[in-house]
């Protein structure tokens, strides 16, 4: 078992500090409670971003879930529209768009996203840490506890925190299922016996065991080692990027509060003891920072107390820090905006021209024509994709050729069909081209499949 290094709460002899030691070994974080006005609006958005989680699988329009991607049957529920494989390209646009507004979003307030609103952050420091604290209590009682012997009260307090990770992890399994397997089924999965449905059974334990250790023991070293997001923030963050960072002008030289000529830090280490990946936010800006905002609220508190002004560390740009003047619009915003802009737009139109079937004409296997009585035959199959959840009828008819078949086709919900098309034209027809027109009734939605004729030479 790997042997837990503590952070010491005097700073260690290393210049640079993170919850990876110089050799590569893992330190384990043991993060400082930490209150303020930040901690009170992510504790906000935590709240509301886990009730929206949970409610986005739950809540219907039109009778349909607003998000559910039901890959088994290949169907996917977004917003009240329906989509099925065939759409997959839309997914191309979406995550341009979406891409691009993160890019343009980490370009001016770098890594909001982390802080505020990742699924890792959110769960993590909004229900699996609060339980550590419940538990276990604050950072030097665990610390303490951690490098002492194992006592019965140590035991009863490990199990029952584990106990309640688990729990969550379980719970939080069951919400990711519910955006892939319709709801009614999931509730109907967890009442039944696991032998009943092992695949869906397999996938909720896999997905509970992936988040416990996760959140459990792997926790911030998905950020930091893991996340590509992290690791791009090298090159979306510039100097007036918005970051948090800490004012090394007004700061340094740091010392004891009694101490003469010191600057506005009085190297208390709290900055450093509330951070969940383990670093020192006066080292400078580091790719380890997540964004979360508990070293301002430590050192404001701090400051409060020394009844200084807040904001020795602080939301501000690289260059003010420095002693500039932030840019905000920079170059690569625009090109940022403008690539998810035309991704959003093409998205948009995309989506608004999406149908609700798909209809495609193969040629049927066999001769490629027959000529009787005067005229070409030809035989194709038309492929209907209903991607409704109702029963669809479809008309047919041709324009250019004569149509022999059934003029009206039904398709079961969310159902495919394959119906026989043959069309004539006579022998002395010229022209090779012809359409056929699929239209869905009532409602009047049609499409235009093109075709060509194969007639002899
Ligand atoms: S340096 Fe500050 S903002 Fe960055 S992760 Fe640590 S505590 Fe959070
Ligand atoms: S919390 Fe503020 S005063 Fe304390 S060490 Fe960090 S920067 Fe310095």
């Amino acid at each position: 078992m790997e042997k837990r290094v503590h952070l010491p709460v005097a700073p260690p002899d290393e210049s640079r500090r993170s919850s990876i030691a110089s050799d590569g070994r893992r330190r384990f974080v043991y993060t400082a409670d930490v209150k303020g006005r930040f901690h009170r609006l992510r504790r906000v958005v935590f709240a509301l971003l886990i009730a929206i989680w949970i409610a986005l699988p739950l809540v219907k329009i039109g009778g349909r879930p607003l998000v559910l991607l039901d890959i088994e049957r290949r169907q996917f529920f977004l917003f009240g529209a329906t989509f099925n494989a065939q759409d997959a390209y839309l997914a191309f646009f979406l995550v341009t768009a979406v891409g691009f507004a993160l890019a343009l979003t980490t370009s001016l307030w770098g890594r909001v996203f982390c802080g505020f609103a990742c699924p890792q952050t959110v769960f993590l420091d909004g229900v699996f840490r609060p339980i550590e604290r419940l538990v276990e209590g604050p950072r030097e009682k665990r610390m303490r506890r951690d490098q002492g012997p194992w006592t019965g009260e140590k035991v009863a307090r490990k199990v029952t925190k584990h106990v309640l990770y688990f729990f969550a992890a379980f719970v939080i399994a069951h919400i990711v299922l519910s955006f892939f397997v319709p709801l009614p089924q999931t509730l109907a999965m967890i009442a039944g016996k696991p032998g009943d449905h092992p695949e869906a059974f397999a996938w909720a334990a896999s997905i509970t065991l992936v988040l416990y250790g996760n959140f459990a023991w792997f926790r911030e070293q998905v950020c930091v080692v893991v996340c590509p997001y992290g690791r791009l923030q090298a090159v979306l963050v510039d100097k007036d990027s918005l970051v948090i960072g800490y004012d090394e002008k007004r700061g340094e030289p740091r010392g004891k509060a009694k101490d003469a000529g010191r600057g506005a830090c009085v190297d208390c280490n709290r900055c450093v003891t509330v951070c969940p990946t383990g670093i020192d936010i006066r080292n400078g800006l580091q790719l380890d920072c997540i964004g979360c905002t508990a070293c301002i609220d430590a050192c404001d508190e701090i400051m409060d107390k020394l009844e200084q002004p807040r904001g020795l560390i602080r939301y501000d740009s690289m260059r003010a820090f420095e002693g500039g003047a932030r840019k905000i619009l920079r170059p690569r915003l625009y090109v940022y905006a403008v690539l998810g802009l035309i991704g959003a737009i093409v998205a948009t139109v995309v989506i608004s021209r999406h149908t609700s079937f798909e209809a495609n004409l193969l040629r049927a296997p066999g001769a490629p024509f027959v000529v009787e009585d005067g005229r070409v035959r030809n035989s194709f199959t038309l492929h209907l994709v209903n991607k409704e959840d109702e029963r669809a009828t479809f008309e047919l008819s041709a324009e250019g050729v004569d149509l022999a078949a059934n003029p009206r086709v039904e398709v079961a919900p969310l159902d495919d069909a394959r119906v026989t098309v043959v069309v004539s034209t006579p022998i002395e027809q010229k022209s090779s081209r012809w359409k056929l027109r699929v239209k869905k009734v009532p409602e009047g939605e049609e499409k235009i499949v093109d075709a060509t004729l194969v007639r002899p030479k």
